[in-house]
């Protein structure tokens, strides 16, 4: 696709889902131009690049987050996919999209811009998570925790995972969940629990962080007990909430957790609008699941981009 061609369809976000898009999309010989605000390849490539996969297939011994974004970008560039890096900063109805470089106009849109960490919103969290400062929401580089006491708070697959990973390399772990019960995967959490290495606060909440340029605490409160736990870093991971700044204003129908609304077919409930992977309503949020959604997606962005005679007009989508 040249400069001043216009694109088929233009994909906003290039994690798994909007890859696979892409992908499929331009197998299908549609133009196609993907917009990626940071690091091509998504959550692996920038949440847990070191991260060993289990479940994706053809890798049964497991591949790393970053070798899997390999073999993607060398499958995005031998497809004939053409990636920007920039940020969307809004799409219309009209399906105009504004980055922070330019405008766009293509006749399909896909929306793909995953999620992002849930903060707590307490005392000293956002100072105290940049760069080297103590607080993180996921264990992306596992070295960093080296001899350190590491808190690390929430009850789920991501929390135990990491409770299980810093094992063998932190000096203490505590886990701080609200609950008394687990989310997380059974066998994991029995094997944090065995490994006795880790002292386990239930019931209760991180209040604050304290620390004047590093974390140095956290405040907790149980039962209505508060306690202080001197502490090198704290990973917080509660949960994911939707990355939504490019649709806000746009009217499409979510979910009341603000994921996005689709058919079966990966429409929207605005015409020309498709959505795939972590951002949209469907509860499982698996690289597999985004990849298939994309794999969808583009079997229908090509029936509503080129119109065969075989395709059925279904907008508005019943949703
Ligand atoms: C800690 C953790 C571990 C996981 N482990 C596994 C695992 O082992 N196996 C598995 O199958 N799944 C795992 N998952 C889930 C998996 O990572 C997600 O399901 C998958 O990444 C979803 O892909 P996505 O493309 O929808 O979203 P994302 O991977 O979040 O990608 C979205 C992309 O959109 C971009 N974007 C957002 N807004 C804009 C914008 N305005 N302009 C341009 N670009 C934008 C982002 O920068 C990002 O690159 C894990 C998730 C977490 C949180």
């Amino acid at each position: 696709m040249s400069e001043e061609e216009e694109p088929d369809v233009t994909v906003v976000g290039g994690g798994p889902a909007g890859l696979n898009t892409a992908i499929m999309c331009a197998t299908r010989r549609l133009k196609v131009l993907l917009l990626e605000r940071s690091k091509i390849g998504g959550f692996p490539a920038t949440l847990y690049p070191n991260k060993m996969i289990p479940n994706y297939p053809g890798f049964p011994e497991g591949i790393v987050g970053i070798e899997l974004v390999r073999k993607w970008l060398q499958h995005i560039r031998f497809s004939g996919v053409t990636v920007k890096q920039q940020t969307v900063l809004s799409v219309a109805k009209d399906l105009t999209i504004t980055t922070n470089k330019k405008e766009y106009r293509s006749n399909a849109v896909v929306i793909a811009t995953g999620t992002r960490p849930k903060q707590l919103g307490i005392p000293n969290e956002s100072r105290l998570s940049r760069t080297g400062k103590g607080v993180y929401y996921f264990s992306s580089h596992p070295e960093e925790f080296v001899g350190k006491k590491v808190l690390v708070v929430g009850g789920g697959d991501t929390a135990i995972d990491a409770a299980l990973e810093l094992l063998s390399l932190a000096d203490a772990i505590t886990l701080v969940h609200r609950r008394e019960s687990f989310r997380a995967f059974d066998e994991n959490v029995r094997r944090v629990r065995k490994s006795g290495m880790v002292d386990f606060i239930l019931n209760a909440e991180v209040v604050a962080i304290k620390g004047r340029s590093r974390v140095e605490k956290a405040v907790i409160r149980q039962e209505g007990r508060r306690l202080e736990k001197r502490v090198d870093a704290v990973i917080i991971a509660v949960g994911l909430v939707p990355n939504d700044e490019v649709f806000r204003n746009l009217g499409l129908k979510r979910d009341k957790r603000g994921f996005i609304l689709t058919d079966s077919s990966q429409r929207t409930s605005l015409e020309g609008i498709f959505a795939v992977g972590d951002i949209t309503h469907v509860g499982l949020r698996l690289i597999t699941v985004a990849a298939a959604q994309g794999a969808i997606a583009s079997h229908f962005i090509h029936s509503y981009v080129r119109r065969p005679y075989w395709a059925r007009e279904t907008w508005p989508t019943e949703i």
